[in-house]
């Protein structure tokens, strides 16, 4: 086995909690004296204080509206965020706003060394070596994802290739002529390059491409595993966002992801209350401090992304905490008829057990008093009346299983539903 960081990734537990705890009183002290946002948030706290995980508690969770709120203010348009003086911001990025205006994200040449150096690790972890020939088949345009993945590519001596402003063939193609070998991508996008590949007859395990890296969106298991068999490659998930950074990446054991320590520290609470950190095998949302990124300091940040958490330790022999699982979006998760619902649990069904389901859409509707939950689908073609007879009974079933859930199934004539290239949304809650 080998590490990007060989001293920090099998350091024992109880140091790396150590030297976690040591760096966020750093980190503290520097956000209350540079940034407006925590001058005023974190006005009582004194981060000397700050001695055990447990004292943490005290310190409140900076949330995706405190930044909207103290970017307003000048310097435009960081304004209260900003950890350094805006002459020494080097680069733009900003959020999608799919949620909400966008949040603007200052990088220092300094603090974008930081990030890279966290995607570093999750590149180095999921098999990227200097042989590799690395094909980013998008415009990064202002979205950070790719552009770590491209600076962190370059650092561990890959060749990278930039494969924005092609339309899907033209990235086939040049996929092809250059020989790239690893890809990264959405799974969505994945899933969508092996479509095109097969309608242009060309097998996706052609492409000659050895492992992929999955960034932007939740992936199931399933997905993951079909990815995998479609390019006949290692494909490899991890977690991160433009606010916190890439935190947690996926190992050769290809089981859960582990958090990048000692580079940030990571609270696991519990989903109801916000203030325990939750047991191993237990569901909650993650917390996430970035240790040593200074731009834009961020403490406590509520991520709302829902995990399970790990073991600590690995057969890899990394010490790092674990996720066990990534669950999806604390916005995604809805109570039908008082059941808990995700919506990852339809894409595991369908991903592991019904190849011919094109595409799908979950809706919930509200008629009289009670939810429905109709789910579109649409069949690959040339199937019989009999079969798809079947699909349906069985999907309801396999559904009610998993959910506990009745689910409507409708099937929709081929072309009915929307496509997606980039990132998929195939859930509406239609009762809001
Ligand atoms: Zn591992």
């Amino acid at each position: 086995m080998e590490y990007w960081n060989p001293y920090l990734e099998t350091m024992g537990r109880r140091q790396l909690g150590e030297i976690e705890l040591r760096y966020f009183r750093n980190i503290l002290s520097f956000a209350k004296e540079t940034s407006h946002l925590y001058r005023d948030k974190l006005r009582a706290i004194d981060p000397d204080r700050i001695k055990t995980r447990d004292d943490l508690k005290t310190i409140p969770l900076t949330e995706k509206n405190d930044l909207r709120q103290y970017q307003e203010q000048p310097p435009f348009p960081y304004g209260g965020l900003l950890g350094r003086d805006m002459t020494e911001v080097t680069t733009y990025r900003q959020t999608s706003g799919t949620t909400g205006k966008p949040v603007y994200v200052p990088e220092t040449y300094e603090s974008w060394q930081w990030r890279v150096e966290a995607w570093c690790h999750i590149l180095y972890m999921a098999g990227f070596r200097p042989h590799h020939r690395v094909f980013l088949p998008f415009g990064y345009n202002v979205y950070v994802a790719f552009w770590e993945a491209h600076y962190a590519a370059e650092k561990l001596g890959c060749e990278v290739i930039p494969g924005g402003a092609l339309d899907t063939k033209g990235r086939i193609h040049k996929i092809i002529e250059t020989r790239a070998n690893v890809l990264a991508n959405t799974p969505t996008y994945g899933l969508h390059i092996a479509e095109e590949a097969l309608a242009m007859g060309i097998d996706p395990k052609a492409l000659g491409i050895e492992r992929m890296i999955c960034a932007g969106e939740p992936m199931s298991e399933p997905t993951r595993k079909r990815l995998e068999e479609l390019f006949g490659c290692r494909t490899f998930d991890h977690i991160g966002g433009t606010e916190p950074c890439g935190w947690a990446g996926m190992c050769e054991t290809q089981e859960g992801l582990h958090i990048i320590e000692p580079l940030f520290l990571v609270e696991i609470l519990d989903r109801e209350t916000l203030t325990r950190e939750v047991e191993e095998g237990e569901m909650g949302v993650a917390v996430v401090t970035p240790l040593g990124r200074r731009s834009m300091p961020m403490i406590r940040f509520n991520t709302k992304d829902l995990v399970v958490k790990g073991a600590s330790g690995c057969a890899c022999g990394r010490t790092s905490q674990k996720i066990r699982e990534v669950v999806g979006r604390t916005d995604d998760l809805r109570k039908i008829r008082g059941v808990l619902f995700s919506p990852k649990s339809v894409e595991e069904v369908i991903r592991s057990h019904f190849r011919e389901i094109a595409e799908y859409e979950i809706l919930v509707e509200r008629k009289g008093t009670m939810d429905e939950i109709p789910l579109r689908i649409e069949l690959l073609p040339n199937m019989s009346a009999e079969q798809i007879a079947c699909v349906k009974m069985k999907l309801s079933e396999k559904l009610k299983v998993k959910t506990n859930l009745n689910f409507r199934v409708q099937v929709e004539p081929a072309g009915t539903l929307p496509r997606y290239t980039l990132k998929a949304s195939r859930f509406k809650d239609l009762r809001e």
